[in-house]
């Protein structure tokens, strides 16, 4: 595949719904943000690979001033999740208020057009996630 390592290419996966991230043939470390070369050996030798979406919350924070394109979510919860390989990603946590969170709390990446990322995280019970708030106020 002609791939540059671009942020645009990981979106294009996302909307797409598959979370692909770049692994490195050196050093096996993976990534996000995509770069053209591995961020910890220089290796060149770098493929996409497609990872679970499954991963554990190790920070998180209630914005109340939004980025741009995220207006209509304020407040929302962002959260930093870690998956398969250490990969780091930003995203919100859909539908959670600030006493759902944890740190170590598994969540799922979810893709949705509605989110201007193109994914959400979402705490479901079947990993094991504190979903007492449906259906409430
Ligand atoms: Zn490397």
């Amino acid at each position: 595949m002609d791939s540059g390592f671009t942020f645009e290419d990981f979106r294009g996966f996302i909307a797409q719904g598959k979370f692909m991230v770049v692994k490195c043939g050196d050093c096996n470390h993976m990534f996000i943000p995509p770069k053209p070369i591995c961020p910890y050996c220089g290796s060149r030798k770098l493929s996409w690979v497609e990872i679970s979406r499954v991963g554990r919350v190790v920070s998180y924070t209630e914005v109340h001033v939004p980025l741009r394109g995220f207006e209509g979510f304020a407040p929302y919860i962002v959260a930093i999740v870690e998956f398969e390989g250490g990969v780091k990603l930003p995203g919100i946590v859909k539908g959670a208020k600030i006493g759902d969170l944890k740190i170590g709390l598994n969540v799922l990446l979810e893709f949705s057009r509605d989110s201007p990322s193109g994914y959400f995280f979402i705490i479901t019970p079947a990993l094991g996630g504190v979903s007492e708030s449906s259906g409430q106020p």
